[in-house]
């Protein structure tokens, strides 16, 4: 079985909810790392269409969330919160803003990510990183670059966790040529899980 997750970090946005109906037109699940947005509402409609929710960080803050390990985890529980407040789901999976392998860290707390990925697992927790970037954060600027760049990143694996940004309108408009063209080769999408194969990436700090 080869099989595609597809996750979408930062949101909720303006663009979720047409992300929602893309989505439900091929029965498609993902997973949502989402953060305190001015679209909380969205979180609901996300859980409600059987999606995995997940915490990324109530601020994104870098300097903040990673100071210290007591700073991160104030940032995650009021996120995990906020997330059971809207939705009656109080997530257990959840993504480092910048990955596991962030190197922004190393600037605000020596070995932030060695503690935090620890302590996270101890807690019961599950985090997830990616293997396939859509790098919607970085060069691509339009859908077919975007979707071009995770059906590249796909093809040769058969488990990819695949890293968009729902804030991102021209992110959002690929996921359809990204979906039909896993469903023509033999793709299935499904949503993280807490018994989901790891994808973490190492700590660099
Ligand atoms: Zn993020």
């Amino acid at each position: 079985e080869k099989v595609i997750y597809l996750t979408f970090d930062d949101g909720p946005g303006v663009y979720t909810p047409k992300l929602l109906d893309v989505l439900g037109k091929y029965n498609v699940k993902a997973t949502f790392f989402v953060c305190k947005t001015a679209y909380p509402q969205y979180m609901k409609n996300i859980v409600d269409e059987g999606h995995s929710i997940a915490v990324h960080s109530l601020t994104h803050d870098y300097e903040t969330i990673y100071a210290s390990e007591e700073a991160f985890f104030e940032d995650f529980y009021a996120m995990q919160n906020f997330i059971e407040e809207y939705t009656g789901v109080k997530p257990t999976l959840m993504r480092f803003p910048g990955g596991a392998s962030n190197m922004v860290s190393k600037k605000v707390c020596e070995g932030i990510m060695t503690k935090l990925t620890q302590s996270v697992t101890e807690l019961g927790l599950r985090y997830f990183d990616w293997n396939v970037d859509s790098n919607d954060a970085g060069g691509a600027t339009t859908a077919t670059e975007v979707a071009m760049n995770v059906i590249n990143g796909v093809k040769n694996r058969k488990f990819s966790v695949v890293l968009q940004h729902d804030i991102k309108g021209f992110s959002v408009d690929a996921v359809e040529m990204i979906i039909k063209w896993g469903l023509e080769n033999g793709y299935t999408f499904k949503a993280l899980t807490m018994d989901s194969p790891a994808c973490q990436h190492k700590p660099n700090n």
